[in-house]
């Protein structure tokens, strides 16, 4: 399938976007991600992005672009894309429209993960991520604990809280959101593409996106 998963910070978009890689086989393709393993790497682009991701600011949408121009060209993409943080702005709907006009591909739609804030703020002061940029396992010390002495259960690397998961950064996170991201909601239900999700559990939502890819 090719879909766009749009949802504040937290509200589990990376999670449901490994149980749709687990079902169809669909990339899971997460800026946030790719932006994590450049600061790690220490690249130009990890040097330009760094600052802005701490502070729970938006990165420039022409470096993002730029990203997003590449990776949707690469050969895994053929069987199918979940988009995962990105677009995150008007501007970046408006360029992906563009590229994938461009590479003949359409989207399956929009599956716009609809969480309250408080709900939100308790998920991410208590997630844990593993810090192995090929792993990132997501944890969480109260409903899905790491193993003994903070380390990943998959790979052994240490898990850790990530910069932008303080409070401050939390909420800073979630104005831009509100203040950016949110608006591509009525962008894509303008273009009768967009599926809003209501259900608290990964499997909930899982089964909400199938339904709507199948029932296109
Ligand atoms: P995420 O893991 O998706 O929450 O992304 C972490 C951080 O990476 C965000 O707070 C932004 O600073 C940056 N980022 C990720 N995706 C984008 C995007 N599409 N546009 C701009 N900044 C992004």
């Amino acid at each position: 399938m090719r879909i766009i998963l749009l949802g504040a910070p937290g509200a589990g978009k990376g999670t449901v976007a490994k149980l749709l890689t687990a079902h169809d086989g669909s990339v899971q393709i997460s800026t946030g991600d790719i932006l994590r393993g450049a600061v790690k790497a220490g690249t130009a682009l990890g040097k330009e992005a760094k600052g802005h991701m701490d502070s729970g600011g938006l990165v420039p949408d022409e470096l993002i672009m730029n990203i997003m121009g590449e990776r949707l060209q690469e050969d895994d993409c053929k069987k199918g894309f979940l988009l995962d943080g990105f677009p995150r702005t008007i501007p970046q709907a408006d360029a992906l429209g563009e590229m994938l006009d461009k590479l003949n591909i359409k989207l399956d739609l929009v599956a716009n993960i609809d969480v309250p804030r408080d709900v939100i703020l308790d998920r991410l002061t208590t997630r844990r991520t593993c810090s192995n940029t090929d792993c990132q396992e997501i944890y969480n010390v109260k409903s899905n604990p790491p193993a003994e002495g903070d380390k990943c259960k998959k790979c052994g690397s240490p898990v850790i809280q990530r910069a932008d998961e303080t409070v401050e950064a939390i909420n800073k996170r979630l104005d831009v959101y509100n203040e950016k991201t949110a608006p591509l909601a009525g962008y894509y239900e303008k273009k009768g593409m967009l599926l809003t999700i209501k259900e608290a559990s990964s499997d909930g939502v899982l089964k909400a996106i199938v339904d709507g890819v199948n029932a296109k």
